[in-house]
């Protein structure tokens, strides 16, 4: 099919790569000149694994284009995707100013029925919004085309993207619309042989959908760290509580893990968003405001246990830092718990060197050239003059360091491990202090 999609972001580049992947003719759209005169030498704007190969191959198979053109790209779609940035904005409500220009702009180019399918996270009620701002634009050009909006939100993870869009485990399309529906069933076939994973509802229970599939998972996360703290003031050890729970299948194993807080494009936004929506129509969501609260003082935690182990003298310390993206494989530093700590160690007079495998370019633009960052080319080169460290993301690479190196290299040999994932016993075994996120000792 021909597919059109505005935003070469996580979501649209991924999407795009993934559609192209499947036999369509996709054109992506941006605004951003120098990130679509990139991708068109093949240079990916973001790290996300599996995704550079796709996109080289069918761009070079002339499967996927990019453009800066909206109006050949919306001559193209019979299927027009919006899959731009909706930001917070100053009272923390989903920003649609982007999602209603590209809307706009459709309204501008029409030229015959197609179905603009949003993919952005969005309030309850912004397909109407958008079906009304191309209404508009259609109206003042006098031109009766027809089209529909289709709510199609995306849950692909950043680290997993490529993956999660090539397998989905749902594919919610809200839209009353049975023509609309049928073009999205053509395009989703080839992700529907297995079983049938699309789940159609109706406009606004799909756009919720999205919201409160990010709110569930934020709230197990800040449900945990609030049981680490608990478990971190009467003595027990949070990682046997966490497997305690675990194996009743109505709790799960899965994404219960405490840890420095939860960061990145979504859950901090989306779950301001949800509350405010909340709000807009008379509700206190008040779960809500305390899943954020918890997390908000979850990204402080690393940082008060390094005060407490220097007794409040950060100033001249060198703190090593492994990990800074918001999460493993993936190269994204939005809301990451690693900028809260960064930040509050330079308030308090200490000097950061850190190590990520994908992020340091990203850290490296939001941040500038400082004295007080080493940005750090291999893991243990940020442990050279650094007094302790602090484990801040989970990479793989992490996993199962040599600590009688951590050690000789610290000048006070102590590792705060903001995910938990070491051992206490052979951190100390090794003569290293240790400190977890609700493990019983670590306060
Ligand atoms: P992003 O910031 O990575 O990318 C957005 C892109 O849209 C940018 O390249 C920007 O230049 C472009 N853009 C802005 N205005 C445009 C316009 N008028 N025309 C063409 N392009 C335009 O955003 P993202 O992370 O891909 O997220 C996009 C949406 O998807 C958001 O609503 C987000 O909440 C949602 N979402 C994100 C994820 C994720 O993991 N990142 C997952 C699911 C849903």
């Amino acid at each position: 099919m021909k597919v059109t999609i505005f935003g070469t972001g996580y979501v649209g580049l991924v999407t795009g790569a993934c559609l192209a992947e499947m036999g369509n003719h996709v054109v992506c759209v941006d605004i951003d000149e120098a990130k679509v005169e990139g991708l068109k030498k093949g240079v990916i704007p973001i790290y996300e694994p599996g995704l550079e190969p796709i996109v080289k191959r069918n761009h070079a198979a002339g499967q996927l284009d990019f453009t800066t053109d909206p109006a050949s790209a919306i001559a193209h779609g019979e299927l027009i995707f919006i899959a731009v940035g909706t930001p917070p904005d100053e009272d923390g409500s989903a920003d649609l100013k982007y999602v209603l220009a590209v809307a706009r702009t459709i309204g501008q180019h029409l030229d015959r029925y197609a179905v603009v399918v949003n993919k952005s996270t969005v309030p309850v009620g912004t397909a109407d919004k958008v079906r009304d701002a191309i209404t508009e634009v259609l109206k003042g050009r006098d031109a009766g085309i027809e089209f529909d909006v289709v709510s199609n939100p995306e849950f692909l993870k950043e680290g997993d993207a490529v993956e999660d869009c090539l397998r989905p485990d749902r594919i919610v399309v809200g839209s009353s619309s049975e023509r609309a529906v049928g073009r999205l069933r053509k395009l989703y076939a080839p992700f529907n042989r297995n079983h049938d994973r699309m789940v159609v509802m109706d406009e606004r229970s799909a756009e919720l959908t999205k919201y409160a599939a990010n709110a569930m998972l934020a709230t197990k996360i800040s449900f945990m760290n609030e049981i680490a703290n608990i478990a971190e003031r009467v003595g027990a050890d949070v990682e046997l509580v966490r497997q305690g729970i675990g194996s009743d299948p109505r709790i799960g194993y899965h994404f219960i893990y405490p840890g420095a807080g939860y960061g990145g494009s979504c859950f901090p936004k989306d779950v301001q968003a949800l509350e405010r929506i909340a709000r807009a129509h008379d509700y206190d969501a008040r779960l809500l405001a305390m899943v954020e609260a918890v997390n908000h003082t979850q990204k402080t935690r690393l940082f008060a246990q390094i005060q407490r182990h220097f007794n409040g003298n950060i100033a001249g310390k060198t703190i090593a830092l492994w990990g800074l993206a918001f999460k493993p494989n993936t190269d994204d530093m939005r809301e990451a718990p690693s900028r809260r700590l960064i930040e509050a160690l330079w308030d308090a007079g200490a000097k950061v060197r850190a190590y990520d495998p994908e992020a340091r370019e990203e850290t490296q633009r939001i941040y500038g050239e400082r004295a007080d960052l080493v940005l750090c080319e291999k893991p243990y080169e940020a442990l050279d003059g650094a007094d302790v460290l602090a484990l801040v993301t989970e990479w793989k690479a992490f996993r199962s360091p040599d600590f009688g190196r951590i050690k000789a290299a610290l000048k006070e040999p102590a590792i705060f491990d903001g995910r938990n994932l070491y051992d206490p016993q052979v951190v100390e075994d090794a003569g290293l202090a240790y400190y977890g996120i609700g493990r019983g000792r670590s306060l």
